[in-house]
Parts: C-alpha cells; sequence; structure tokens
C-alpha cells in the first residue's frame, strides 16, 4: 500500500516535472508596439488644458498614438487615433496600412481596447468589424445614450451599437490575456469610464500607458487637470492610482499625446519586448 502510495507520488512528482520545461516553451511572446495615428499638433495648452489657468503661454507638440500589444499569436490594439478624414491632424499613414506593414490583417486583431471615446483615440475602430472593443462602461453608456455625452464620437461604433459586434463595457479593470502582461486600468475622470494600459514586458519591464488621464508631462508632475473634464474629483483619484502604480512597479510612464515620449518605445515597426 505505502510502495504503491509513493509509487504515485513519485509518478505525480514526474509528471509536473515534465510539464515544467513545456510550459515554459509555451509562455507567450509579449511585445509592445506604438503606432502613429495622427499628425502632430503644436497645441497652445493655455486655452483649454488647465482648469486652473496655470499656463499663460505654453505650447505642447502633441502626438496621437495607438499601441500594438502581441501576446503568443493574440493582439490587442490599445486606441485607434484620429480618422483618415481628420483634417489637419488626420494620420498619414491608416493603422490598417501600418499594420500591413508587419503581416498583420485587421481580422487578426482580437481586441481593440478604447482609453476613451473621443474622435482623436476612435477614429479608425470600424476598421477592426471582428475584434472584441474593451471599453469603460461609462463610456459606453455615454455613447450609447439618446442624447451621447458631449464629446463621445458614436458614428465609428454603428456596428457594435447595432449589435453587429462584440464589445465588453468595462466596469472595473480588465486583465485581458487572463495572466496580467496587459490591464486596461480603471481611471476615470477625463470620462465617465476612461481607462489606461498597463504592460508588463520580460525585457524593457512594466509600461504604464495614460490614456488621456493627463495629456503632457506639466500636467501630469502638477496633477493638472483639463478645463475639458468630466469629473475631477475622479481625475484627481486616477491620477493618484496611476502614480502609485507606477511608482510600485517601477514602470515607464508613457504619456500618450505627449511627443516627447514617443522615443521611450522602438520606432514602429520595432518593438519593446
Ligand atoms: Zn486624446
Amino acid at each position: 500500500m505505502l510502495r504503491k502510495l509513493t509509487a504515485s507520488i513519485f509518478w505525480a512528482f514526474a509528471a509536473a516535472s515534465t510539464s515544467l520545461p513545456s510550459a515554459a516553451q509555451s509562455a507567450p511572446e509579449i511585445s509592445l508596439a506604438r503606432i502613429d495615428c495622427g499628425t502632430p499638433v503644436l497645441n497652445d495648452v493655455s486655452a483649454r488644458f488647465s482648469d486652473t489657468y496655470a499656463y499663460n503661454d505654453l505650447k505642447v507638440l502633441f502626438t496621437y498614438s495607438c499601441y500594438l500589444i502581441k501576446h503568443g499569436n493574440d493582439y490587442l490594439l490599445w486606441d485607434t487615433g484620429h480618422s483618415m478624414s481628420a483634417g489637419a491632424p488626420a494620420p498619414k499613414v491608416s493603422i490598417v496600412d501600418q499594420l500591413a506593414q508587419i503581416s498583420l490583417k485587421p481580422e487578426q486583431i482580437k481586441f481593440v481596447g478604447i482609453s476613451h471615446y473621443h474622435a482623436d483615440h476612435t477614429g479608425q475602430v470600424a476598421a477592426f468589424p471582428g475584434a472584441t472593443i474593451l471599453i469603460g462602461k461609462g463610456d459606453w453608456d455615454g455613447i450609447t445614450a439618446p442624447k451621447p455625452n458631449a464629446g463621445a464620437n458614436v458614428a465609428p461604433f454603428a456596428h457594435w451599437i447595432s449589435g453587429g459586434g462584440k464589445l465588453e463595457a468595462l466596469v472595473g479593470d480588465k486583465d485581458v490575456f487572463g495572466d496580467g502582461t496587459a490591464v486596461i486600468i480603471n481611471t476615470p475622470g477625463h470620462t465617465p469610464g476612461h481607462h489606461s494600459l498597463l504592460v508588463r514586458l520580460k525585457g524593457m519591464g512594466n509600461v504604464l500607458i495614460t490614456g488621456d488621464l493627463s495629456h503632457f508631462h506639466e500636467n501630469y508632475e502638477s496633477n493638472g487637470v483639463p478645463a475639458f473634464n468630466y469629473h475631477r474629483g475622479d481625475t484627481l483619484a486616477s491620477l493618484d492610482r496611476f502614480k502609485k502604480a507606477a511608482a510600485n512597479l517601477k514602470a515607464t510612464v508613457i504619456i500618450q499625446h505627449d511627443a516627447r515620449d514617443v522615443t521611450k518605445l522602438p520606432a514602429f515597426p520595432a518593438a519593446a519586448k
């Protein structure tokens, strides 16, 4: 009996130890690339970007960034930038055409994460009808309300509003791949359902991407809030959470709109790993 038990324990261990190397081998490769999603604009931030009149004459180069997270054979696209018909800040090359440079087709994008419903983050979402949209519930409610929230870019979501596409309205954080490598974190305030993104890379380490929790370094460092903002108190609480997470995780913080942060990631089509 004892012998039998010992033997079965041995085989249990043997099975466990032989399964370890294969599990390690199958750990998915994670990478993070920046995709250009608009033409940079020199922005006078004194006009709309401080509700405390913090800036007299500060001009900041705004860029428009989307991000591609590869997780094994699955892809998450974070934000979809300006539309190709957005005028001066419209992208020179669409997301779909940039993905083609790395032989990716739109139907290979499994998830599209949306930081918030403004036009410069949602302009090309309709190019990914097969993707599951991950968007804060507060923003989705603002898009689908009989009278949509001010600033909500409704039209490109027609496919999902009609029920034709898959969509998850997030009430809190969302661990996209279930292993903690890409977590959409709840940072409401700029809009009711605003979210940011944490990506945990093996080589580069942790990366926190703001969405529009903050638009540029000066506001980030001073907890500045734009004059166009849904809920000031929520934004301050979200900034507090984001900064504490960044410190605890020793994360690289990327402010999506700040052109000074573009070089924190390698130039596309290269990706951080
Ligand atoms: Zn924006």
